[in-house]
């Protein structure tokens, strides 16, 4: 006994099938349910099924990327535009109303003093706290922030 679920259904009910083929001891196409006979490690009935789940893999990838992309590319546009002159001082509320991503970015430097620059491409900034004000110094990449070693500050310890 199956259910049959062809190709673009409900990924739950996918799931479903999947663990019933489980309990009955029987393996099932990972993509439409349908009875799998062969090989111990075989996901898919055929190669449509095969295909099928390496595109929707791709498109997860592919979004995922894009995704990032995107916020890479708006959280340099708002350093640049906060920082004309290589060096800038500003709230961090500014960076957080113009819609700045804190999770994203490319590089890290971190000073001998263990202050952290997150870089983006060509610029990055370095938290700092005036007073209780919490700020942030947008300045743009220097060369010898390019050669970051993560291991170092492990060996100086
Ligand atoms: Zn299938």
């Amino acid at each position: 006994m199956y259910i049959r679920i062809y190709p673009g259904n409900n990924p739950a009910r996918c799931a479903v099938n999947w663990i019933l083929g489980l309990v009955m001891n029987t393996r099932l196409c990972l993509i439409c349910g349908t009875p799998i006979s062969g090989r111990a490690d075989k996901k898919f009935c055929g190669d449509q099924c095969r295909a099928l789940a390496n595109n929707q893999n791709k498109i997860v990838s592919q979004r995922i990327l894009l995704n990032t992309n995107q916020v890479l590319r708006k959280n340099r546009t708002i350093l640049k535009t906060l920082c004309p002159q290589g060096k800038a001082t500003v709230r961090k509320e500014v960076l957080v109303a113009m819609g700045y991503n804190f999770d994203c970015f490319t590089s890290l430097f971190v000073t001998r003093t263990k202050q952290v620059y997150y870089l983006v491409y060509d610029y990055g900034f370095t938290p700092i706290m005036e007073g209780q004000i919490e700020k942030a110094l947008i300045v743009s990449r220097q060369e010898y922030m390019k050669d970051w070693n993560p291991w170092k500050s492990l060996a100086a310890g």
